[in-house]
């Protein structure tokens, strides 16, 4: 297996070229768009890798299922459906073209910002920095890493710049659909986008949700299958941006992808996938990471449908 992701890296390097790296965060411009990587546990708990797979980078997106996982948990499913729907916008993660009647909850998802930005408030604990506190301490146990710690500059770098998330957090309060403070929830969604993994740590992830809330590696059972049925379709239909119909398509499996460059690929019952290349589409995605999951799934016949 080994020797197949490393064929798989050096095949789809190149297509690092044919992206760019997000700018509109200053610090993830200064990253080298040419690092490639992937890990892969397999369906024994084997674990395969090849590339630049311990090279940090922040989730960004790939935060949002556990922003909605630890939603769910601490709020129930009644009350995340009732604040945040599920259904694909096709817009961007950051559209703000809602028309007067449109921004409604049953007009976003989980996986765009407005989505995750209102699901920060269902997080249970008396500030914002308790409900990061707790969310940092469920990214940390889902990858089995006790590491997992935000990357200042790249938090300061989105809480300097980010008045896009501003005002669509002003929007979602104008309709709403949020109370609190913006700066406090933005402040949470901040930090949960400015976490540093690396690739194994994607995989580690990915694995609980392919085993629906059991990570198989220790048998314990971190949520219910319930909740991890509710984060895998929304990962099905929303995690790869407004390129998610294209993904099932090609690739065929819950997926989640960020401007970092990491998408984690969640194989039900069978396996949990972490790539990294910085250089994106114009979706957000990771131009190399994609062609990288399309090769390993069509070899390894991962399409779910
Ligand atoms: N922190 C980023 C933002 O909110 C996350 C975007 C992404 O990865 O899609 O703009």
């Amino acid at each position: 297996m080994n020797t197949l992701l490393e064929q798989i890296v050096t095949d789809c390097g190149h297509y690092a070229s044919q992206g760019q790296v997000a700018h509109y965060i200053p610090q993830l411009a200064v990253v080298n768009p040419n690092k490639v990587g992937i890990y892969v546990i397999s369906e024994n708990g084997e674990n395969f890798h090849a590339g630049d797979c311990f090279d940090t980078f922040t989730m960004q997106s790939v935060v949002k299922p556990l922003i909605l996982l630890l939603a769910l948990m601490d709020s129930g499913s009644e009350k995340v459906r009732a604040l945040v729907g599920v259904e694909a916008t096709g817009k961007p993660f950051d559209a703000f073209n809602y028309s007067d009647q449109a921004l409604t909850g049953a007009n976003i998802n989980p996986m765009i910002n407005t989505g995750a930005i209102a699901l920060c408030t269902l997080i249970e604990g008396d500030t914002y920095d308790i409900k990061f506190a707790r969310l940092l301490e469920l990214a940390r146990k889902l990858a089995g890493n006790d590491e997992l710690d935000v990357d200042e500059s790249v938090y300061l770098s989105e809480k300097e710049t980010g008045n896009k998330n501003r005002a669509l957090s002003y929007m979602l309060k104008a309709y709403g659909l949020i109370d609190d403070p913006v700066e406090e929830i933005l402040d949470c969604y901040f930090k949960a986008c400015s976490i540093l993994v690396n690739c194994k740590d994607l995989a580690q992830i990915a694995n609980v949700f392919a085993h629906h809330g059991r990570n198989p590696a220790t048998g314990e059972e971190i949520f219910s299958k319930e909740f991890a049925r509710y984060v895998n379709a929304t990962l099905a239909t929303c995690g790869m941006y407004d390129g998610s119909g294209g993904f099932a398509l090609n690739v065929g499996f819950p997926a989640k992808s960020g401007v970092g460059g990491g998408i984690m690929g969640v194989i039900p019952n069978r396996m949990g996938i972490g790539v990294f290349a910085p250089a994106l589409d114009k979706h957000g995605n990771s131009v190399a990471g994609v062609e990288m999951l399309k090769r390993f799934s069509q070899v390894m016949d991962l399409s779910i449908y």
